[in-house]
């Protein structure tokens, strides 16, 4: 994965916080898996700023081992930055890169009518937090 390509996506993205953009171009702390997915969900969104993330790497308050946000940089937390919150969820669902779809708060209420919590949906109910969580390794 190119670095133009990781700022034609970081170009792409909305940010709540600095360190997510150095982040997302750094492949030392975010996998090339996951880039990768975020190519496959602008396909979808092609919209800029339509995704605003909010936890990458640096800033996720737990460590939460090598297939999620730290240490592992293979997972990424966003919401819908368009008014189309159900849509986004079912977007990510098409990305091959997405192995793991954590709907947190208000986007549990999509989780039953996109297949449920199941691993043919994979999706898994995530916490309170207004969010997807996304992972690209394991689940
Ligand atoms: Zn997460």
């Amino acid at each position: 994965m190119s670095i133009e390509t990781r700022a034609s996506i970081c170009d792409w993205l909305a940010f709540s916080a600095d360190s997510q953009r150095a982040d997302l171009m750094d492949p030392n702390l975010t996998t090339t898996d996951l880039i990768e997915f975020l190519v496959q969900l602008r396909v979808y969104r092609p919209q800029p700023q339509s995704v605003l993330v909010t936890s990458v790497h640096s800033d996720h308050p737990t460590i939460d081992g090598p297939d999620g946000h730290n240490p592992g940089g293979n997972a990424i937390d966003f919401v819908d930055n368009l008014g189309a919150p159900e849509h986004l969820l079912a977007d990510v669902q098409k990305c091959p890169n997405a192995r793991g779809i954590g709907a947190g708060g208000s986007y549990q209420q999509y989780a039953a009518a996109l297949g449920g919590y199941s691993p043919e949906s994979k999706l898994f109910e995530d916490n309170n937090s207004d969010h997807i969580h996304v992972q690209v390794v394991g689940y």
